[in-house]
């Protein structure tokens, strides 16, 4: 693409493939572009909705208003030829930002198989058919992100973007360690400008690691409308859901059916959850997926958010350290908690798993940027 540089190495060496059965991204109500719309006013004219969630837009109707996509059949779309541009997109997401990135959803099984097509080619393909759509969130983006570093300057927070993901990269292993997550959590607080290099190794406060691992992962976890709820599509093909509910400190797990109705599972009291510490594949997966997370443009425009829904009151490096740990303090919290319903284990599965439950999650994330 001329004059367009777009960052491929998320995607470079691997392959994808869309495994029978699966259809988790189904659930995700894709929008409709305005090109797209007249076939499904034409063929389908009831199919057509605004999407729920804070920006709605116009998407496919659900099974029920909370199930999946309306044209989901055995798993199979029944609209393949004309399904929508987000539809044919995923497991791709294309990010940007300071620059374009192509990310690679990991909570799509078909990406873990190591088989199917080339997808540094798909993706390509993929960027090709959006150019207009990129060239116009460049040009959106571009703007927003001089206003940010503006005001980041004017606050005296501006860091050094590479600098920052340099040091995380030379300290991706230590992030696998709840200890250490803790102590950097504790320096965000009481440092005005944080470096990783003087955290000592040592034992730390589990029982306020547990409350903010809690907190965090009740916070994504709690919807009103399941429809709202991330959804977890396990080895077996289930569409799990699990909805915290803050005032009874309950989490309700519950499996979606392919009509749309759901199906209580278990319940569990969330203080009985405890983050636990992952094994060395575990930690070693966990590593890998820190590595990816550290090179998202989407992770970096995530933070750069909560720094200006702060009042930039944050240094750049404090505000990056913090929003990696508390991500990784999501993902152990959620390992934790597949493991106590499902028995998925800290070692290289249950890590394995938690990343897929988590990694959808990251598209609603509020972010300076965008996904195109
Ligand atoms: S999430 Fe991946 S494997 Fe599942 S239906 Fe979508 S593309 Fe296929
Ligand atoms: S149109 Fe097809 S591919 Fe898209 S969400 Fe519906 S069933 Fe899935």
């Amino acid at each position: 693409m001329a004059n367009l540089e777009v960052d491929y190495s998320e995607v470079l060496g691997k392959k994808a493939e869309c495994p029978d059965g699966c259809g988790l991204c189904c659930l995700c109500q894709p929008e409709v572009l305005a090109e797209e719309r007249h076939f499904f006013e034409r063929e389908h004219s009831r199919s057509l909705v605004r999407s729920k969630g804070p920006e709605p837009y116009l998407a496919l109707a659900l099974k029920k208003g909370k199930g999946s996509c309306v044209f989901l059949n055995g798993r199979r779309c029944a609209v393949y030829e004309n399904r929508p541009t987000y539809c044919r997109q995923f497991p791709y997401h294309i990010y940007v930002g300071d620059k374009v990135k192509v990310e690679l959803d990991l909570s799509c099984r078909g990406v873990w198989t190591e088989k199917g097509v080339d997808a540094k080619a798909e993706a390509e393909e993929i960027v090709r058919k959006a150019e207009g759509r990129i060239r116009r969130a460049v040009r959106e983006a571009g703007e927003v992100y001089s206003e940010f570093y503006r005001n980041c300057r004017e606050a005296g927070v501006l860091g050094d973007p590479a600098e920052i993901r340099r040091m995380v990269s030379e300290n991706a292993d230590r992030f696998t360690d709840p200890a250490f997550i803790g102590k950097v959590m504790e320096m965000t607080l009481i440092e005005p400008s944080m470096t990783l290099d003087g955290i000592k190794e040592g034992p730390a406060d589990m029982d306020e690691l547990n409350d903010a691992a809690m907190e965090t992962a009740m916070e994504s976890m709690a919807a009103e409308d399941p429809v709202n709820a991330p959804v977890y599509c396990d080895e077996e093909w289930n569409w799990n859901i699990f909805l915290a509910d803050g005032m009874s400190g309950r989490i309700d797990w519950m499996v979606l059916d392919d009509e749309g109705d759901l199906a209580k599972k278990g319940s569990a009291r969330t203080s009985d959850i405890k983050i636990r510490e992952p094994d060395p594949d575990g930690k070693e997966i966990l590593k890998r997926y820190i590595s990816i997370l550290n090179q998202r443009e989407s992770f970096l425009g995530n933070v750069f958010s909560l720094m200006d829904a702060t009042g930039y009151e944050d240094d750049m490096s404090n505000a990056y350290y913090g929003c990696l740990s508390t991500t990784v303090l999501d993902i152990l919290w959620r390992a934790s908690m597949l493991d106590h319903f499902m028995g998925t284990g800290m070692g290289e599965r249950g890590i394995r798993e938690a990343i897929i439950f988590y990694d959808m999650d990251r598209l609603d994330a509020p972010a300076i940027g965008a996904f195109v």
